[in-house]
């Protein structure tokens, strides 16, 4: 049985400014099931990222209502993914992989059990003990990555994981995600630009209108799990990018 992990209910955000308001987004609504993974796009400035820093708990929404596991009485663990990997510089990879356990409070040996799970489950064996500065970006996003899965967060926020990735490393590690998501589901709300990333890794994806963001289009990703990357060459894939295409402006 499914259940609803994430309910967004009429939210607007405004943003007050020495200019007047800005409002960021505006009246939407959507929810999320366990282990569902959606993706988010829409043009730039349209309130993507201001969504996930709502459900991160950096902004408070200005009307409406979010709610994240309703039903459990612990507070949700929410972990979050930036175009740039924020790494602590002077830790190693699994100090960094950690990091985020260390603050709930797990004990050491504990801790570096799980991280060492996710180092190698995210392809980073030999590297525990390299510091950020000997990584490439694909190396630090993936140690991002891995730190963010490794306190089993309820609900996982990535906004633009591979912006800043060059298009073939961008490549690989969208397939990398589908892997990872396909031996341990997550609920994963992912912002992203890439059509052909949102339809290889997501159940559903949500196009945004231009600035404020509301919903211009709800759309189910019908390809059966578990998928392959040669999914992406299907006749069915190029409609349904066009169709997505024509949803964001792009079609011409
Ligand atoms: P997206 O991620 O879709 O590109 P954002 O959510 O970052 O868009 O931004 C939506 C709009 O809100 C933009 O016009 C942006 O300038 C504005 N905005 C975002 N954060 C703030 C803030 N903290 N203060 C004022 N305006 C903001
Ligand atoms: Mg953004």
């Amino acid at each position: 049985m499914t259940s609803t992990i994430l309910q967004v209910k009429n939210l607007s955000v405004t943003f007050k400014g020495d200019n007047g308001d800005l409002e960021a987004v505006n009246n939407l609504s959507f929810n999320m099931d366990e282990q569902e993974f959606v993706c988010v796009l829409g043009p730039s400035g349209s309130g993507k990222s201001t969504l996930l820093r709502v459900l991160a708990g950096l902004v408070q929404p200005g009307e409406g209502e979010v709610n994240i596991s309703p039903g459990s009485d612990r507070k949700p663990v929410v972990g979050l993914v930036f175009q740039q990997a924020n790494l602590m510089p002077w830790r190693t990879v699994i100090e960094n992989v950690t990091l985020p356990l260390e603050l709930l409070g797990v004990e050491e040996e504990k801790r570096n059990a799980r991280a060492r799970e996710w180092i190698d489950l995210i392809g980073l064996q030999g590297f525990e003990k390299s510091l950020p500065h000997d990584l490439s970006g694909g190396m630090a996003q993936r140690v991002a990555l891995a730190r963010a899965f490794v306190q089993d967060p309820d609900l996982l926020l990535l906004d633009e994981p591979f912006g800043a990735l060059d298009a073939l490393t961008r490549e690989r590690m969208g397939d990398e995600l589908l892997r990872l998501w396909q031996v341990r589901r997550k609920t994963i709300l992912m912002v992203t630009h890439s059509i052909s990333e949102a339809l290889l890794l997501s159940d559903r994806v949500l196009v945004f209108t231009p600035r404020p963001g509301r919903l211009a289009l709800e759309l189910p990703v019908p390809f059966e799990r578990p998928r392959s990357s040669g999914v992406r060459f299907t006749p069915e894939f190029g409609s349904l990018s066009q169709r997505l295409r024509e949803s964001i402006g792009l079609a011409g």
